[in-house]
């Protein structure tokens, strides 16, 4: 698998079955939970790939909740590369405010949107290369862009939900989100790949928390392992 490097953790990989499993019984299990910002965004208001970009930019280190009101109110004020161009930084950081380090990112927004005007036409890109050389733009938010803007099935988008719960799992043994995606190439099936983060993180939101996962109240807790987890929530 050239695009991709090969896997940093040193546990054995365990079966694609084992991924399998546990993907079908999620995809069961967070029917009727409540979408992701950046999923509901595209599901409920048709974002454009330009706003899925912008969204996922600014939903870094930033609950849910307040990505979702900011990337609205930006996206009334200014819905396309030309008119976010045009707003002044000062305006943007008072649309996006209360998101994480708002200020850096109305910067990044602003100037994304100038290159993505001067270099690509105004058009969203396709590649992971391309999206990553604008400002803002890491592997996480490219991921995202690929997957829910423009339908790849060749991309795995790992964040902090996606890196703690498939270290929980025993999927991979890796430190960085980095790792945890380049491993996840090699232990998942591809068929999952597009699938992973969208279940993961509405896990991690709902069920699998980061400090007290709700165990008990889990429907997959007979096929999880629990690797490193020491305190439970109240069911
Ligand atoms: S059993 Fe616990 S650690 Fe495993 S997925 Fe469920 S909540 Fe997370």
């Amino acid at each position: 698998m050239p695009r991709h490097a090969s896997a940093t953790s040193s546990a054995p990989a365990p079966p694609r079955r084992q991924v399998g499993a546990i993907m079908r019984r999620l995809k069961v299990a967070i029917r009727d939970m409540e979408l992701p910002a950046i999923e509901k965004l595209q599901e409920d208001n048709a974002a454009t790939a330009f706003q899925t970009m912008i969204a996922t930019l600014l939903s870094a280190q930033t609950k849910d909740a307040v990505t979702h009101a900011a990337s609205l109110r930006l996206f009334a004020r200014a819905a396309t590369p030309e008119a976010m161009a045009a707003l002044p930084a000062k305006t943007i950081e008072r649309l996006i405010y209360p998101v994480s380090f708002y200020r850096n990112k109305a910067r990044h927004v602003k100037e994304a949107c100038r290159q993505l005007l001067e270099r690509f036409g105004g058009v969203t890109p396709r590649t992971m290369e391309e999206l990553t050389s604008l400002p803002g733009v890491g592997r996480k938010t490219a991921n995202l862009v690929m997957i829910v803007a423009h339908q790849s099935a060749d991309n795995i988008c790992v964040d902090t939900h996606v890196h703690r719960i498939a270290n929980r799992f025993g999927w991979v043994e890796t430190r960085t989100p980095e790792q945890t995606e380049m491993a996840l190439y090699e232990v998942a099936a591809k068929r999952w790949w597009a699938d992973i983060n969208l279940y993961l993180v509405t896990w991690g939101q709902q069920v699998c928390k980061p400090v007290y996962p709700r165990c008990g109240a889990c429907a997959i807790a007979g096929l999880c392992p629990r690797i490193g987890v020491t305190r439970t929530g109240r069911v």
